[in-house]
């Protein structure tokens, strides 16, 4: 019998056959497609002809057809409707697909190939989107170390290793100091707190089992802990102790882990060509040197700390009139800060939530495609892996442009958070694909399903990275959709969320579920301003954090690096009741692997971009204007990483974003 993963896909616009796959089928199929994906690499490397852009280049896209499907359909189960079995089926795979892309990443031979086509490049006569793909292949074999020889290449390999150790013990201690601490409170303790922190703090000691309330390091937990609770003396003493997580001394403290890594990856990037591990991780992101990213953060970090500081003033006053003397302390900022919101904001979460009920907020944002882009929404009937699952032929002009797929309820099988993916890329080489496109929500169940304010800008959120995808236009597989610059890809995301804040949108979907009424424009406002509560507080607290990380691996690696932590604070003037969002001991972005190291900017370098790119839709007189609209699928929805970021943007605005609207959104502006 045929493996069902390894067929030809004779169902609706090839939609992976759900019902017809077992978990049985995975683990043959991958070997299948890996001994496949192996064979077409060696074809290549061992081809007795001289390299071309189609024997060489254009053959590495088209390999991989059976690993692309296999890897399509598991990966999505695997995320969003797991299984013991697909769960070790997970830890099998993992090391032999680390084990394949090393083996090709390593290829002499195949390297040789790229290189003498890469140093042909003048004479090729390639497009556009042909030569960039060129750039992108050459530039991974050599960022993984395939020109590296002899001794140098020896080290390379060592360093990887040891940095992958070193990154899995840093979680792990982590998780050890997290796990290590709770803190009981007595019934007298519980005064103030609202039912859910109760009930949540009665959960965490039951599951210790330490037969009563407790307080853990969990930010789930401890966060709304500092927030409601008014017993002082507990606060600080839970802040404390999360403060000090990978920082306790013996076998579990993280400093000497962190001082390591740096070195380690400054030796990496030095080996490879590079001056400091920052210019080789920024090489490939938008924002391309330390330079771009410091002015950046720095344009931020003064208006966020004006706002703090006049924050702390007021918060300091609160607490005074509480009869409490001294200083604002960091276990104070978030009581009064709660305190003042309630005050200020009043926000009744359960008088809102009727409101955003799931399917009307589908609609709103199938709308605004809609009116955006010309998109249809039709349902689809086609086998799926769960029966929450939901799919819509999306087409344009009545033509087919892509297959999405919903999957928006909670469950135990399903990992947390929220994802968009792409089962099956765009593509038109080596032939025409149409993108298979889903998003995996969490969302409370329930008849009819509502959603609070942030599952619904959540939902608009993911829906924006499927828009990339979906209207992706490119040739090549590796640079459609969302293969762009990772400070690029949060920006379709984050300024799709724009549009559910349009008055337009919500006074037509957001209506209430029992009456069917338009949500009242004072609910509106309300929660419209409470979106932009503390922002001061927020921005200082990612800002510096984002500071310090680009400090470590902007030139050279700190032989303390607590010390240059203290040293990048001293010298911005962190406000004295403020601490880093995550500081070093803690800084699992920048430690526990290398995915966000000297890249944790790159929220911020989004975020500024999404607020001055809906504004070019506000200069131009709104936010549904057409030629705005079309200027946005031409040059960033469409483009995929065919094209620099920067270029994009630009080509798009007109200019480079600018700071201004980040700040007028975060009501830090002067
Ligand atoms: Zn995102």
């Amino acid at each position: 019998m045929t493996n069902p993963l390894l067929q030809d896909w004779e169902t609706p616009f090839g939609v992976a056959p759900f019902n017809a796959i077992s978990d049985e089928d995975f683990a043959p199929a991958l070997d299948a497609a890996l001994g496949a994906h192996t064979g077409e690499i060696a074809a290549i490397s061992d081809n007795p002809d001289a390299p071309t852009f189609a024997n060489t280049i254009e053959a590495l896209e088209a390999a991989g057809t059976d690993l692309d499907k296999v890897l399509g359909v598991f990966f999505t189960v695997a995320g969003a409707d797991s299984n013991p079995v697909r769960e070790d089926l997970q830890r099998a795979f993992s090391p032999k697909l680390a084990a394949h892309f090393s083996d090709i990443s390593s290829n002499k031979a195949l390297f040789a190939r790229v290189s003498a086509v890469w140093e042909a490049r003048e004479t090729l006569d390639l497009t556009e989107e042909q030569a960039r793909v060129l750039m992108l292949t050459h530039r991974g074999f050599v960022r993984a170390g395939a020109a590296l020889t002899g001794a140098d290449e020896a080290r390379m390999k060592e360093i990887k290793g040891r940095l992958a150790v070193l990154g899995t013990q840093f979680t792990q201690n982590l998780l050890a100091d997290e796990r290590a601490w709770s803190m009981s409170l007595a019934e007298d303790d519980l005064i103030g707190l609202p039912d859910f922190v109760v009930d949540a703090a009665r959960a965490a000691g039951a599951e210790l089992e330490l037969g009563g309330p407790v307080v853990t390091l969990s930010r789930s937990l401890i966060v709304p802990f500092l927030q409601f609770s008014p017993r002082r003396d507990l606060r600080e003493k839970a802040f404390r102790a999360w403060e000090a997580r990978g920082a306790n001394g013996g076998d579990t403290d993280n400093r000497a882990i962190a001082t390591e890594t740096l070195k380690l990856r400054q030796e990496r990037a030095r080996l490879l060509g590079y001056a400091s591990f920052a210019d080789y991780k920024l090489e490939t992101e938008m924002a391309k040197t330390p330079d771009a990213v410091r002015n950046l953060l720095m344009s931020v970090w003064e208006p966020a700390k004006t706002q703090a500081n006049a924050d702390a003033a007021v918060l300091t006053k609160m607490m005074q009139d509480d009869g409490v003397n001294g200083d604002l302390a960091p276990w104070d900022w978030r009581y009064y800060a709660q305190k003042r919101r309630t005050i200020e904001h009043d926000l009744d979460e359960a008088a809102l939530k009727p409101y955003f009920q799931l399917d009307r907020m589908i609609d709103a944002a199938f709308t605004c495609a809609t009116r955006l882009f010309g998109l249809q929404f039709a349902p689809l009937d086609v086998p799926l892996y769960h029966k929450d699952c939901r799919a819509w032929d999306v087409t344009r002009d009545g033509k087919h442009v892509a297959v999405f797929i919903g999957d928006f309820f909670a469950r135990g099988s399903k990992r947390s958070g929220a994802w968009c993916s792409a089962m099956r890329a765009q593509a038109k080489f080596p032939n025409v694909q149409t993108p298979v496109v889903i998003n995996v929500c969490n969302f409370a169940k329930s008849d009819p399903a509502l959603l609070s304010y942030d599952d619904a800008r959540t939902l608009f959120h993911e829906f924006g990275h499927a828009l990339h995808q979906m209207l992706s236009n490119v040739t090549y597989e590796s640079v459609s959709g969302t293969s762009v610059a990772r400070d690029f890809v949060e920006l379709p995301s984050q300024l799709f969320e724009h549009w559910l804040e349009v008055p337009e949108v919500l006074s037509e979907f957001a209506t209430h579920a029992g009456t069917g009424e338009a949500m009242p424009r004072a609910m509106l406002d309300k929660v419209l301003g409470a979106a932009n509560f503390d922002m001061g507080f927020q921005t200082v607290e990612y800002v510096a954090s984002a500071l310090v990380d680009l400090a470590f691996h902007d030139g050279a690696a700190p032989d303390d690096p607590m010390a240059r932590q203290t040293a990048v604070l001293d010298g911005l003037g962190m406000p004295d009741a403020i601490r880093m969002r995550h500081a070093t001991p803690q800084f699992a972005h920048v430690f526990a692997g290398d995915g966000y190291s000297s890249g944790y900017y790159s929220y911020m370098w989004s975020e500024v971009m999404d607020a001055d790119a809906f504004e070019a839709f506000e200069e131009a007189g709104g936010a549904f204007d057409p030629e705005r609209a079309d200027a946005l699928e031409k040059h960033i929805l469409s483009t995929g990483g065919s094209r620099d970021a920067a270029e994009l943007y630009v080509a798009f605005r007109g200019r480079l974003p600018g700071v201004e609207a980040l700040l007028k959104g975060r009501g830090l502006a002067a």
